[in-house]
């Protein structure tokens, strides 16, 4: 090449996800840094893609996914959210929740235009809107609550801002957004004229008798939002990669016009797998909040007795712990010590940061076997 290949994401390296996986499957650790249950999604999901393998369903499907995926989707927003959206016009299937995210991303945002986000942040938000050439404006969730700072967001908003991107409940922190964060987003957004992508990935993660304060429970927002979600985490099948989006059809319009360039589809199988066992077993999303309430009980009283202080996690599978009185390492180096020496493999937090700041914190995942979270923990016990 006579030129010189200037990256154009010249501060991203590999994922941690895939840095710390990597690591804990070197080490032999067990592994509660990347988001992945041990387990499998339920029976009747797996024998429905395997039948639909079987019979043939291995061509594309449509672009926005298959009509009857689209419509359990649908069924599903109104009965959880109260929300009516067309499965034709509102809501699109993709492959995974990041791809949309990518979609709704460079959809909306033009070079030059601001996007606010909030720190601790999920890893694909930031490079999506780098890409586009927008602005990341990343303004701080404060510990121990990370709650937004609404006042700071107004003071944020400029004439070039175009989007806000939001996660409830939160990665890394497991704190949800409440009714009321939801009301001073909609009033902000329509009162700025923003888009918002609301990734709510672990919308049915959420614990303690709480509820999902979906962006879609509040029309005049949901009538500017996408709103972003993940079978992965519902049925426990990240690796099948497969998500929705919806979205107002003006905003699903400008969706898949990007979407059908990026991928075009997602696996056709799956989402007629998904779709069978959506209808089949609607219960299923009631059984969520128990399962993994549970599974962060468990692990919080196992390591109770440690100098780990965890904080408290009202959602998603992940859980985080100050290790500060533990070890004065950086939380790279921990989470490398850790897994090497310990056995255990966690995500330091800094990365979800533009500017860490001055904190000493990991994210332990605790969507495992009740088994291997006991373990784990019977080793962070001692330190
Ligand atoms: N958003 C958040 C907050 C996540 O934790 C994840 C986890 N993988 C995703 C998006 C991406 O989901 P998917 O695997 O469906 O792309
Ligand atoms: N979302 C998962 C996590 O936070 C990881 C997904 C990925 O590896 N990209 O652990």
């Amino acid at each position: 090449m006579k030129r010189p290949l200037d990256s154009k994401l010249p501060h991203v390296g590999t994922t941690i996800f895939t840095v710390m996986s990597q690591m804990a499957a070197e080490c032999g650790a067990i592994n509660l840094s990347q988001g992945f249950p041990d387990y499998d999604g339920p029976s009747a999901l797996k024998e429905a893609v395997k039948q639909h393998i079987d019979r043939g369903f291995n061509q594309y499907p449509p672009m926005a996914g298959i009509l009857p995926l689209r419509e359990a989707v649908a069924e599903k927003v109104l009965s959880c959210y109260g929300a009516k959206v067309s499965p034709e016009t509102e809501v699109t299937i993709t492959p995974g929740a990041t791809e949309a995210i990518y979609c709704a991303v460079t959809a909306v945002v033009r070079p030059g235009d601001e996007v606010i986000m909030f720190d601790p942040a999920y890893d694909c938000y930031e490079p999506a809107v780098t890409l586009a050439g927008g602005v990341p404006v990343r303004l701080p969730l404060l510990p121990p609550g990370y709650r937004i700072d609404w006042q700071r967001v107004t003071d944020a908003i400029t004439p070039r801002t175009r989007m806000i991107m939001v996660n409830s409940p939160h990665n890394p922190t497991g704190t949800v957004m409440e009714a009321e964060d939801l009301r001073t987003l909609e009033v902000l957004a329509e009162r700025h004229d923003l888009v918002v992508c609301a990734d709510e990935v672990y919308e049915h993660l959420i614990f303690d008798g709480r509820q999902h304060e979906s962006v879609l429970r509040y029309p005049a927002l949901a009538a500017r939002s996408f709103a972003i979600s993940s079978f992965g985490k519902t049925y426990h099948v990240t690796g099948w990669k497969t998500g929705y989006c919806v979205a107002p059809p003006a905003l699903t319009a400008e969706l898949r016009r990007v979407h059908q360039f990026v991928t075009f589809v997602g696996i056709t199988p799956i989402q007629w797998g998904l779709a069978e066992f959506m209808r089949s077993h609607p219960e299923h999303l009631q059984t969520l909040p128990a399962f993994y309430q549970h599974k962060r009980d468990l692990f919080v009283a196992a390591i109770a007795g440690s100098r780990f202080r965890t904080l408290p996690s009202a959602g998603t599978y992940f859980q985080l712990a100050d290790y500060s009185a533990i070890s004065d390492l950086p939380d790279r180096e921990f989470v490398a010590w850790l897994t090497r020496s310990v056995g255990v493999a966690a995500i330091p937090v800094s990365v979800f940061y533009e500017q860490p700041p001055d904190a000493r914190y990991v994210r332990f995942c605790f969507c495992k076997n009740d088994d291997t979270l006991r373990q784990a923990a019977a080793k962070l016990a001692v330190l």
